[in-house]
């Protein structure tokens, strides 16, 4: 299992993790139907059944069939509960990797991706989202549960079938951290939310690419990748576990139309798909959620990895400009065959 290290001075981590960073390169996909049981069993098995959504799970040797979304634990987790290693000291500070590592695989098809699922889909995939989310904050050792989806070639994902992970881990994420840091700081200086005054700033500007009744899709102002775009609720909302039915079709609408339009305008690209949720545990500084995109259109050079100055060749307000044009379009299709 993992080892959580720390850097000599820093509080900067990283884990070591030997089993995870397989690409699946057998011909047995093990997340495509009929290979069930080449993974962990299943916590949930949704099966549509005339017209309702049934909530089943695996038993010891019986592997529940026809499901469209499915659930288990990670066979070669990141993280883990049988974490055994042992505590050390700085300045060669570790801790085992605790945690709970779940997969979502979101479509039964392996040549779907996060771009070709439907809306409806989408919602059900963000319940069993929800669903999750909020079980797992109730287990012990879990102070934040990240959520990303990665997707192409260039992603970093190890089995192309369109799936979520759901990772948890004991310490709050260092970008998850600033950015609650920064957020608390403001509101504490100014009396306002950050982010709602950037929706506000962004709502009619040259960046924004599309809107919904209650979400919006922008370019940040400074954008560490190239068609990189963010989705965030109009509205202040901290808990993402707390959001209505609605407000999910809502999202899965402007989710869809967003990857949609993204594909058709950077073509074959790669992204990773990443939620910033507020941490969920008492006394936590809280984020006005959002989900942040980026696009891999090329690779880091040393500026980038060894410095952290990202160095973007599409500026945001031209990439908003392709980006809205593609994603009216394919929100406008949606709508029309929904
Ligand atoms: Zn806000
Ligand atoms: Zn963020």
């Amino acid at each position: 299992m993992g080892d959580m290290r720390k850097d000599y001075v820093s509080e900067r981590f990283m884990i070591v993790s030997k089993n995870n960073g397989k690409v699946v390169e057998s011909k047995k996909n093990p997340f495509a139907p009929g290979n069930e049981s080449m993974t962990k069993p299943s916590v949930l098995s949704l099966v549509e059944k005339d017209g309702m959504l049934q909530r089943l799970q695996d038993s010891e040797d019986d592997y529940v069939e026809g499901w469209s979304i499915r659930v288990f634990e990670s066979k070669n987790p990141i993280v883990s509960t049988e974490a055994e290693n042992s505590y050390s000291e700085k300045p060669f500070y570790s801790e085992p990797a605790y945690g709970y590592h779940y997969i979502i695989v979101a479509s039964q098809n392996t040549k779907d991706t996060f771009a070709t699922i439907s809306p409806d889909q989408w919602s059900n995939v963000l319940v069993v989202v929800q669903d999750r989310l909020r079980w797992l904050y109730t287990q012990k050792g879990v102070t934040y549960v990240s959520i990303y989806g990665d997707e192409g070639i260039l992603s970093g994902t190890t089995n192309p079938h369109p799936h979520l992970n759901l990772l948890t881990l004991s310490t709050i994420p260092p970008i998850i951290d600033a950015e609650a840091e920064a957020s608390h700081q403001i509101l504490n200086e100014k009396g306002i939310c950050h982010m709602c005054q950037t929706i506000n700033d962004e709502l009619s500007g040259p960046r924004q690419i599309l809107q919904t009744d209650g979400f919006i899709a922008f370019c940040p102002w400074a954008p560490s990748h190239p068609y990189e775009f963010w989705i965030s609720p109009k509205k202040h909302t901290t808990s993402f576990s707390k959001i209505t039915q609605k407000e999910i079709n809502d999202l899965s609408l402007i989710l869809r139309a967003t990857l949609g339009g993204l594909t058709n305008t950077v073509k074959n690209v790669s992204y990773n798909l990443v939620f910033h949720l507020s941490p969920e545990k008492k006394n936590t500084r809280q984020i006005h959620w959002h989900i942040e995109i980026y696009p891999i259109t090329k690779s880091y050079s040393g500026l980038e990895r060894g410095y952290g100055i990202f160095l973007n060749d599409v500026s945001p307000e031209e990439a908003a400009e392709k980006l809205g044009a593609a994603c009216r379009k394919e929100l406008a299709n949606l709508v029309g065959i929904i």
